[in-house]
């Protein structure tokens, strides 16, 4: 029953402008009295300009203020741009989780290393099922991606439905789990969708995106072909490419060694969730050295060169276990996601130049993609008929042309969004109404800070200028004890000029501190100051670097 002017509101805090980090949020409700449901809460991986961290995460603050209209967290997926952030994010909003059981077994063990008991707050949902949080029923629709239990959500309101399709593509033979639900997606097409909320990774490839079953065929037909070793390497999560790479082996007559943290973790997760219960079980790395070079496949992590990673280790000579010689064959079986190119590229050379066989998209068919290509959209919007398309997980590029495709679909209203815009769905014809707070925090060691944070421009101006300390000991008298102590680090200057610039920096500080009085507390703060700038100017002046400098004045 809709009770008099009601609202449907989408507002995304990330994923929308980029690819990675996604965090929805819907609103139903009286204008700016909304009730909030959130889908997906994911993180990205570090930039270069933030110097020691690895993970982002999207700025929560807007909905943390509406936390008491929070009616619940729903996960699409496991992925980590999809569920990276919970464990961090969720102690700020302490409301339910919905999750499909493998789904929950991943949420369960972020929040088992972060020491969160997450209780009952979690809660494991079947596939297929529904959802209801007071005027939301959310049902969870069977889509095909690549991992374990890809869900699209039905977004039933009393205004409206809106399929929030998250992660996707058309796999009709997904090898484990079912194909996609498309008699469902027709079914709530027919009945009227209000708007598409839609994954936008793959809107300028061409023709249709193809399956894992693919892949798995090619994978036997390459194990076949392969003498010596094979190392392979792909996302852990991709749990049907580890079963193709169990079976592709099996036929080959080799045995699957598991290498690295996570690979072994998801295969175990997987397990207990009833997948994986038909291969032949991995074998101990440190006993695979035992088994002969062309019996053997390690299955690895660091498909994306990740630095400390298996396959990293492995071609760098440093991993205990693995050791590969001339005509060992390596392949990657995972998308070179642009920005890691360099990474990787790195990767494969090394191989190359210890003559070991590197396989990757670039030379053989042996990964596919878990997005949707131009001609599984179609499908998609053919079945679901939206009123409103907007698309998200994708750059401004991605979203711009999106746009003119889903114009090509016919669909009446096509609206782009930044992230932390409130999108209007309804009523009326679609429309920004508002601007939240969004952004990124970052994870800093174990500490969330925001981008903008003092830590990383002090990090940054470290890490490019170089660091000065200088130690100023004043007796009683208020006289300087002694010679002040200096230190410099990351500053390019050659040992014979080290003695001639602590002497500049000393006769520096002895001048400037003639100037105060050094008893007087009140002159404090400024004399410290002055001493910065001046001391630091003796650098710049040698130099040409501009450190960062700290003063210490120390009372005897
Ligand atoms: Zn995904
Ligand atoms: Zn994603």
């Amino acid at each position: 029953m809709i009770k008099g002017n009601q609202e449907l509101v989408f507002c995304s805090l990330g994923g929308a402008g980029e690819i990675g980090m996604n965090l929805n949020l819907y609103g139903y409700g009286k204008h700016r009295d909304y009730k909030w449901i959130i889908v997906d809460i994911g993180v990205t991986f570090s930039e270069e300009n933030a110097p020691g961290i690895e993970v982002i995460l999207p700025n929560p603050d807007f909905i943390v203020e509406q936390s008491e209209n929070l009616l619940g967290i729903l996960l699409t997926h496991a992925h980590e741009d999809h569920v990276g952030a919970i464990a961090h994010l969720w102690p700020m909003l302490k409301c339910p989780i919905y999750a499909t059981p493998f789904t929950a077994s991943i949420v369960r063990e972020k929040f088992k290393e972060k020491k969160i008991n997450i209780g009952s707050y979690l809660k494991v949902i079947e596939l297929n099922s529904t959802v209801t949080l007071e005027d939301f029923k959310v049902e969870y629709i069977t889509l095909t991606h690549s991992i374990l239990e890809p869900n699209g959500l039905a977004i039933h309101t009393p205004v409206g439905t809106v399929m929030h399709t998250a992660d996707w593509k058309i796999d009709e033979n997904p090898l484990i789990g079912n194909p996609i639900d498309q008699k469902k997606l027709i079914e709530i097409g027919k009945k009227g969708v209000l708007a598409m909320i839609c994954d936008s990774t793959n809107i300028f490839n061409l023709g249709s995106t193809g399956s894992e079953s693919e892949v798995r065929d090619n994978l036997i037909t390459v194990f076949e072909k392969m003498k010596n070793r094979v190392v392979i390497t792909a996302f852990a999560s991709n749990v049907a490419r580890m079963e193709s790479i169990f079976k592709a082996a099996e036929k080959a007559g080799r045995v699957v060694s598991l290498v690295g943290r996570s690979m072994g973790r998801i295969y175990d997760l997987a397990r207990q969730c009833g997948y994986l219960q038909n291969i032949k079980p991995p074998i101990d790395v440190r006993d695979a050295k035992k088994i002969p070079k062309n019996k053997i496949v390690y299955l690895c992590t660091g498909s994306q060169g990740e630095q400390r990673a298996a396959l990293s280790r492995i071609a760098s000579g440093t991993h205990p276990d693995v050791h590969l010689e001339e005509n060992d064959n390596v392949l990657f079986s995972a998308r070179i996601i642009p920005g890691n190119e360099k990474k990787l590229f790195s990767l494969f050379n090394k191989f190359s130049k210890s003559k070991i066989n590197v396989l990757s998209e670039e030379n053989a068919l042996i990964h596919v993609s878990g997005h949707p290509s131009r001609d599984d959209l179609k499908k998609m919007y053919q079945w679901v008929r939206p009123k409103i398309a907007v698309p998200v997980h994708g750059e401004n590029r991605h979203l711009a042309e999106h746009i003119n495709f889903a114009k090509e679909m016919g669909v009446e209203f096509p609206t782009q969004v930044e992230n932390g815009d409130v999108l209007r769905l309804y009523p009326n014809e679609p429309k920004v109404i508002d601007k939240v707070t969004w952004g990124r925090v970052y994870l800093d060691g174990k500490v969330l800070i925001h981008q903008d944070s003092y830590v990383l421009k002090e990090r940054r101006n470290m890490a490019s200028n170089g660091y000065m300390e200088i130690s100023v000991l004043i007796n009683k008298n208020g006289k300087i004890h002694n010679s002040p102590i200096i230190t410099l680090q990351g500053i390019p200057l050659e040992d014979a000029d080290m003695d001639e610039i602590e002497y500049d920096i000393e006769d520096t500080v002895l001048k400037t501190c003639k100037a105060f009085s050094l008893n007087n507390a009140k002159q404090e703060k400024n004399l410290i100051e002055t001493l910065r700038i001046n001391s630091r100017k003796v650098i710049t002046d040698k130099s040409g670097k501009k450190p960062l400098v700290n003063v210490n004045l120390i009372r005897l």
